[in-house]
């Protein structure tokens, strides 16, 4: 590992040396009820819009890599041939400014699905092979229980990681791309009360987290309360909205479908995020539904989250960002809904 330091000053001319191409990060959206600062990632052309001191964005930046709509294609019929673009905005190049370690670490655990061969996702791959990812040290919020998860820091999945030291920047260099564009602003080397000082944030902010959730055996667990009766009562709460999985970094399942337009000339196929909490999303041809009740889905999501990516994984496909409990109309959260699988009991009936 490279360290690097370089002064807050820096950061101006970095940004703009990178904003030749499009920059996403966190941008101030608006305000709660409450008065408080809303953020969201949003294309950034001006570095005074980046506010990376955000806590957490609405949604993550997920839907700059797999949009909630687009277009994978488009078809034309030619007399007797037929012709097939791909969208070629695939493959510009984008740079993520400031994502928190939990979601790079909900990139890499993307990448293990979309990535995998012998059928990757060949549009994720392009994109992600077109990202240059820096990475922001983040302050936990109550909703926030990343480290039980194991994602509160990051060993790989960006170019760099930075992390505000005062007037300057501590620098963890993990690209060889990252190192030469480091090249082009004034950076120093650390010196050893630098890594003093790194070492005392990174334990300042482990500190922070005031939301824990216990994650031993628990897939020993959720196989044994697959009956449990605490599913009825959040599915009887649940909306099946799919608020939760629109603004989740790790859900990524979509439908596909075939859209020809009204001149019988022209056709296109489009790509849907989708959520297993919705009425539909088990449904199929003939109109059976496996999942008609609302806590079967809600079940599943979250077997599909903490039981089956672990058995195929080894790891849980839940960052613990709190980001679905935050937004959720009916005040279901991941902490809350495993507390309840272990001890039988909801706590707020
Ligand atoms: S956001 Fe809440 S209410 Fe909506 S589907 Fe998810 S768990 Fe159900
Ligand atoms: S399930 Fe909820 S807490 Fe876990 S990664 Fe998704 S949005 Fe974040």
């Amino acid at each position: 590992m490279i360290f690097k330091m370089f002064s807050n000053g820096e950061l101006d001319r970095f940004f703009e040396i990178l904003a030749t191409g499009k920059v996403v990060g966190p941008v101030k959206k608006g305000e709660s009820a409450a008065g408080q600062p809303l953020y969201d990632f949003s294309v950034v052309y001006d570095i005074s819009d980046l506010h990376l001191d955000f806590d957490q964005t609405i949604h993550s930046a997920k839907n700059f890599f797999l949009p909630y709509l687009s277009d994978t294609c488009s078809f034309k019929i030619d007399g007797t041939q037929w012709h097939k673009d791909v969208d070629p905005g695939a493959y510009q190049p984008l740079v993520l400014f400031g994502l928190h370690a939990c979601d790079i670490n909900a990139l890499n655990k993307l990448d293990k699905v979309l990535l995998a061969e012998p059928y990757p996702d060949t549009y994720y791959r392009a994109k992600r092979a077109e990202m240059f990812i820096i990475g922001h040290a983040c302050q936990p919020t109550p909703a926030c229980f990343c480290r039980s998860m194991g994602t509160d820091s990051v060993l790989h999945g960006c170019d760099l990681f930075l992390t505000p030291l005062g007037d300057e920047y501590f620098v963890e260099v993990f690209s060889s791309r990252a190192f030469h564009a480091l090249e082009k602003i004034k950076t120093r080397e650390p010196r050893p009360a630098d890594h003093k000082r790194f070492q005392e944030q990174v334990a300042a902010t482990k500190n922070l987290f005031t939301t824990e959730v216990e994650t031993s055996d628990l897939t020993k667990i959720l196989d044994m309360e697959f009956d449990s009766p605490v599913w009825a009562n959040w599915g009887d709460k649940c909306l099946s909205c799919g608020t939760c999985a629109q603004v989740c970094p790790t859900c990524y399942c979509y439908g596909i479908e075939e859209v020809v337009e009204m001149d019988m000339v022209h056709a296109r196929k489009t790509r849907q995020l989708y959520s297993c909490n919705l009425l539909d999303f088990a449904e199929v041809a003939g109109g059976h539904n496996f999942r008609p009740e609302s806590k079967s889905r809600l079940k599943y999501r979250y077997y599909h989250k903490h039981r089956g990516f672990v058995e195929a994984f080894e790891e849980s496909l839940c960052v613990g960002c709190g980001r679905c409990g935050v937004n959720c109309l009916a005040d279901i959260t991941v902490p809350e809904v495993i507390d309840s699988v272990r001890t039988g009991v909801v706590k707020d009936d």
